[in-house]
C-alpha cells in the first residue's frame, strides 16, 4: 500500500500546533520513538463523552444505549485528574464527543482543563445549540477545532437522518459563526456502504470551503445495530477517498507506527461522563472506571485484550468481521452500554487469560 498520503495527512493536520508547543513536540517524538524503536504503544488521544443528552435523534447514533443517569458524573476534579494522568502517559489530543457536548454545562471548564495540560482540544457537535457568543467562549476557553455532524447537503435527507428538522441549516450557521470567531472548522459525516456519491459531495464541499472532513464508517452498534457491516470493497472505497482528498481524515489513517492502524485501546481511549473507559466510543466494552483505578492501569488492561493487540490497518469496529461477530454483535442488542469486560459473554478466563491475570 502506498503510505505516503497518510504521512502527509497527519502532518498537514498537526503541523502548526506541533511547532507552536515544545511539550507537544516532545510527547510526539517520544511516542514515535517508543513505537518505531521499542515497538511499544503510547496513549496518543482520548475521547471524552461529557454527556449523553442530545436534541437530535440520529438514525445511526452509536451511543443511543449508553446509560443516562444524573448521579456519579465526573466532576471537574475528575477531569483534572484524567488530563494529568493522560498527559503523563504521553497523550496529545482530546476530542469531546457525546451525546451533544455543547449541552454539557461544564464544557468550557473541561476544555480549559485539557488545554492547560497542552492538549490539542477538538469538539464534535450537531451545531444546534451553538450561538455566536458560545463560539466565542469556546475559542477563549482554548478549543482548537470544532467539527459539525452533517450527513448530506440535501437538507431534507440530512434532517430526516439526524432526526431534527432544521439541523442542516443550524450547521451552516454554526460554520459561519465559528469561522467568524476564529475557530478552525471541520465536518464529520458517516461513510455508509452504497452512499459514495453523498460522501464525495460532502468532501468536495469541504475542500472548496476550507473545512476539514472526517469520515468514520458506520458501525453496527446503538441505533444502527441491525446494519450489515461494511465489506472489503467498502474499505477500498474509503481508502480511495482518503488518498484522493487531502483534508479528509480518519483516526486509523495514521499512528505512531507511521502506518494505518486502528488505535482502539492502544493509542486511543474513550471515557464516558461516568468514568467508564473504553477502547473507543464504538467498542462498547469497558475495561475499568477512572473513579476507581488509575488510567494507566486500565489502559494496560485494555492493551491485553486480544482484539486490541491485533495490528489492524483499518477500523476493527467497522471492517473486522471476526471482531464484529464475536465482540460487538453479542452485546449490541442489550439494553444498556457499555458492558464491563468481565460481563461480556465471549470474554472469559479461558478465552482471554491475559485480561484476568492481575
Ligand atoms: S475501532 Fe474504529 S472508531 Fe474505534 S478506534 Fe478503531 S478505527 Fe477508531
Amino acid at each position: 500500500m502506498n503510505l505516503k498520503p497518510f504521512y502527509a495527512k497527519g502532518w498537514i493536520i498537526s503541523k502548526a500546533w506541533v511547532i507552536s508547543d515544545p511539550r507537544i513536540l516532545y510527547r510526539i517524538l517520544r511516542g514515535a520513538f517508543r513505537a518505531v524503536v521499542l515497538r511499544k504503544n503510547t496513549l496518543r488521544t482520548i475521547d471524552i463523552l461529557p454527556t449523553f443528552d442530545c436534541q437530535a435523534k440520529c438514525k445511526m447514533c452509536g451511543v443511543t444505549k449508553f446509560k443516562r443517569r444524573k448521579e456519579n458524573l465526573l466532576t471537574l476534579a475528575d477531569y483534572e485528574s484524567i488530563a494529568e494522568q493522560a498527559a503523563k502517559m504521553g497523550a496529545v489530543a482530546a476530542t469531546l464527543l457525546g451525546g451533544e457536548p455543547l449541552l454539557a454545562k461544564n464544557i468550557e471548564d473541561v476544555i480549559r482543563i485539557f488545554k492547560s495540560r497542552h492538549f490539542s482540544v477538538a469538539l464534535v457537535s450537531n451545531g444546534i445549540a451553538l450561538t455566536r457568543d458560545y463560539a466565542r467562549r469556546l475559542r477563549s476557553a482554548g478549543l482548537d477545532w470544532i467539527h459539525f455532524s452533517l450527513e448530506s447537503l440535501d437538507e431534507k435527507f440530512n434532517d430526516e437522518r439526524r432526526g431534527f428538522p432544521g439541523q442542516s441549516q443550524k450547521v451552516m450557521e454554526a460554520i459561519r459563526m465559528s469561522k467568524d470567531e476564529g475557530l478552525p472548522v471541520g465536518l464529520c459525516t458517516l461513510f455508509v456502504p452504497g452512499e459514495m456519491d453523498r460522501c464525495v459531495e460532502l468532501i468536495e464541499y469541504c475542500e472548496k470551503n476550507d473545512l476539514r472532513a472526517s469520515l468514520p464508517t458506520i458501525v453496527a452498534v446503538g441505533a444502527a445495530e441491525d446494519i450489515v457491516p461494511a465489506s472489503e470493497e467498502h474499505y477500498q472505497q474509503v481508502l480511495g477517498l482518503l488518498k484522493r482528498y487531502r483534508h479528509t481524515a480518519i483516526d486509523w489513517a495514521f499512528s505512531y507506527f507511521f502506518r494505518p492502524r486502528c488505535p482502539a485501546g492502544k493509542e486511543k481511549l474513550a471515557i464516558t461522563c461516568y468514568g467508564d473507559v473504553l477502547g473507543c466510543s464504538l467498542n462498547h466494552i469497558s475495561f475499568g472506571n477512572v473513579k476507581q483505578e488509575p488510567l494507566r492501569k486500565i489502559w494496560e488492561r485494555a492493551g491485553r485484550f486480544s482484539q486490541f493487540r491485533k495490528n489492524t490497518d483499518r477500523c476493527i469496529a467497522a471492517f473486522d468481521r471476526y471482531h464484529i461477530e464475536n465482540y460487538l454483535s453479542p452485546i449490541a442488542h442489550l439494553d444498556e452500554s457499555p458492558v464491563y469486560f468481565k460481563d461480556h459473554p465471549n470474554i472469559t478466563v479461558e478465552t482471554e487469560p491475559a485480561l484476568f491475570s492481575e
